[in-house]
């Protein structure tokens, strides 16, 4: 499947009390399989909404998000829950890790939920892949931003998605960290082919990725 990841025509609109509030204005974009992408724009642009429904985690108002082959629009709470434990990684900028589980512990959720087998030695692995073997018991308050970034990687890591979004990976991160954290998001497009979507301010990982997406005010403004 050469497209991953296919938008047509997505607004999204919030409503609160008689307010509605137009976020995001007539979307359309497709992104390769394998490829690595960049959305920028400035804050409140709608790019936090936008990721959350490429990835699943919310739905647009109206058009079309369709996530390898399936259209994401129709699909129920379990359905979509299914297509993002199969396909989907998602890291967050404040990193969300759950703050009474160790580092282990956080990894081996998604796997626990998705009912896996071995998933200790499994976590640990990836807790290795993100140099935080020696960690595993330690909780996040424990962590430094950094470290914490690299859990949520690795739980992320944990069902090999085909697609990782990243919502501004580096933004609580100093220079030499997120260089680290980068890197580990490149060498996943390398050696899985996983595709990768990131927000981010940082124009320095912007400029790593093939393609940017820039958006402003809900619509695209430039699309590389
Ligand atoms: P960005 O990631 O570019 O900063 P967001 O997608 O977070 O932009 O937000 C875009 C706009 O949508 C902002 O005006 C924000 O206040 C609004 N918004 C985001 N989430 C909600 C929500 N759940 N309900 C109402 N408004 C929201």
């Amino acid at each position: 499947m050469n497209t991953i990841l296919d938008l047509h025509d997505v607004s999204k609109i919030y409503k609160s009390g008689d307010r509605t509030l137009k976020v995001l204005d007539s979307i359309s974009f497709s992104i390769d399989t394998g490829s690595t992408v960049s959305i920028v724009g400035p804050s409140g642009s709608g790019k936090t909404t936008l990721l959350g429904l490429c990835a699943g985690l919310d739905r647009s108002t109206n058009g079309t998000v369709e996530l390898h082959g399936k259209r994401l629009n129709g699909l129920n709470e379990d359905q979509l829950a299914a297509v993002r434990n199969q396909y989907v990684g998602f890291i967050f900028q404040n990193f969300q890790l759950l703050p009474t589980l160790t580092a282990l512990e956080n990894v081996m959720v998604p796997m626990e939920l998705r009912g896996e087998k071995n998933i200790k030695s499994r976590a640990l692995d990836l807790l290795d892949k993100v140099g935080l073997a020696e960690r595993g018991h330690h909780y996040p308050t424990q962590l430094s931003g950094g470290e914490q970034q690299r859990v949520s990687l690795a739980r992320a890591f944990s069902n090999q998605p085909q697609i990782l979004f990243a919502d501004e990976p580096t933004g609580n991160l100093d220079a030499e960290t997120s260089e680290k954290v980068v890197k580990l998001l490149f060498d996943l497009n390398r050696e899985a082919g996983t595709t990768l979507v990131v927000v981010t301010h940082d124009l320095e990982l912007a400029a790593k990725t093939q393609r940017i997406i820039r958006i402003k005010g809900g619509k695209i403004v430039e699309a590389s």
